[in-house]
């Protein structure tokens, strides 16, 4: 009965597909290819297909995707970029990298991603540089040249309204799409479903081997349409260089291996069918906790495909409930406990609690409950019977939320 249920299970899909990765590795160990090579154009090719833009760039690392992403797509030392504060601290880390300076805008209660309308307000109220005509961040007080929103939990961004307001105010248009591998959205605008990675001049997708396309490794890639853009990605990555020894730009170490970039390519013919996996798994959940009181579950608008790479509910007395979980053998997650505006790393921005109410009561309330491919309707039955038993639960609920 207490079989330990764990977070997430990384071992079974890679025991599901052991042959096609060794052979992987063989093909490496026996060609000494490590570094570039076929294998790695080919993944490329492939997630490029994948994600519908026109080039991917293989990287060391979602963070690096990130930060060539901000860097080749034109934000500048000193710029003031938008972003949402609850994310994994890498989206921050990324424009502090390229020497911007990010501000923070509110999320939506619903969908816990970047708000259009607040991304707007914010944008009117803020003061405009004479010079440039662009808005100055209220904060930074330096010109506000980009808005980098997050599609978080695999679900994306509300991508039709950040456009048109990026268009408006003239601002650069990336995404975070470490987690959303092959998420969807159906862009009014256009009359079309529209892929993670191919509407911003830029995106980055992370590898890591949690998120739902993983390395054996680290690894991450950048996506863009524009043939520029990817070039100056990929002399970043590999030191600035546009031939051998022939150094344009001063640039990095942040290549992808060339084994992780095999053993990518061979878990992308997998991934349709454990994206697949992973809805079928949420809408088991969002069928069981139906009848449970107070427990909210993830939200997806019309016209959104997530692909679930964190299965998120909202409850009110969220640390209890992890506790009775915890108690039985069920690992969770909390994705975030600390917002970014509120860690240590970037107290200089001078942020308060209080500052970003929505972001900080869903730090409060969230809970990411097992999500991956193999996990199984009675996996899911202990996760609600747990979550019902928990003994504050109905008082909590009696006390007046929801
Ligand atoms: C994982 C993640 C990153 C960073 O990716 P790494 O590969 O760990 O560098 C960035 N942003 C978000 C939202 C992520 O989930």
């Amino acid at each position: 009965m207490n079989i330990p249920l764990p977070f997430l299970d990384l071992i079974t899909p890679n025991v599901e597909i052991e042959s096609e990765l060794m052979e992987v590795l063989r093909t490496a160990l026996h060609s000494a290819a490590f570094v570039g090579g076929r294998a790695l154009t080919n993944f490329e090719e492939h997630f490029a297909v994948f994600t519908e833009a026109a080039h991917c760039i293989g990287v060391a690392s979602g963070t690096d995707a990130l930060r060539f992403a901000l860097i080749a797509g034109g934000v500048k030392p000193g710029d003031t970029v938008l972003t949402v504060a609850n994310t994994f601290i890498a989206t921050a880390e990324a424009i502090t990298q390229a020497g911007a300076i990010p501000e923070f805008i509110e999320v939506d209660e619903q969908t816990c991603n970047m708000s259009p309308a607040e991304l707007r307000a914010h944008l009117e109220l803020c003061a405009i540089d004479t010079q440039s005509g662009l808005r100055l961040g209220r904060r930074t007080g330096t010109p506000i040249t980009a808005v980098l929103p997050v599609h978080l939990f695999g679900q994306m961004a509300d991508m039709d309204a950040i456009a048109e307001i990026a268009e408006e105010f003239r601002l650069l248009l990336f995404e975070d799409a470490c987690q959303a591998h092959g998420a969807e959205y159906f862009s009014q605008r256009e009359g079309r479903w529209r892929k993670a990675g191919s509407i911003g001049r830029a995106a980055a997708f992370s590898f890591y081997p949690g998120k739902n396309l993983g390395a054996c490794g680290e690894a991450g890639a950048a996506t863009t349409s524009d043939s520029s853009v990817a070039k100056q990605i990929q002399m970043l990555r590999d030191h600035g260089q546009s031939s051998k020894y022939h150094h344009e730009v001063v640039g990095y170490n942040g290549r992808l291996d060339t084994i992780q970039a095999g053993f990518l390519d061979v878990k992308l013919n997998h991934l349709p069918c454990w994206t697949d996996l992973r809805r079928a798994a949420a809408k088991r959940y969002n069928e069981m906790f139906k009848s449970v009181p107070g427990v909210i579950t993830p939200f997806e608008p019309t016209g959104s495909k997530p692909v679930y790479h964190l299965y998120v509910i909202r409850v009110p007395n969220r640390d209890q409930i992890q506790a009775q979980l915890t108690k039985a053998g069920i690992g969770t997650g909390i994705h975030y406990p600390v917002p970014i505006h509120l860690q240590k790393a970037y107290a200089d921005l001078g942020y308060r609690k209080g500052d970003l109410p929505v972001t900080e009561m869903l730090a409060s309330e969230i809970l990411s409950l097992p999500m991956f491919p193999h996990l199984t309707v009675k996996d899911q039955q202990r996760v609600a019977i747990a979550i019902e038993s928990a003994p504050k639960h109905l008082s909590a609920i009696s006390s007046g939320r929801e």
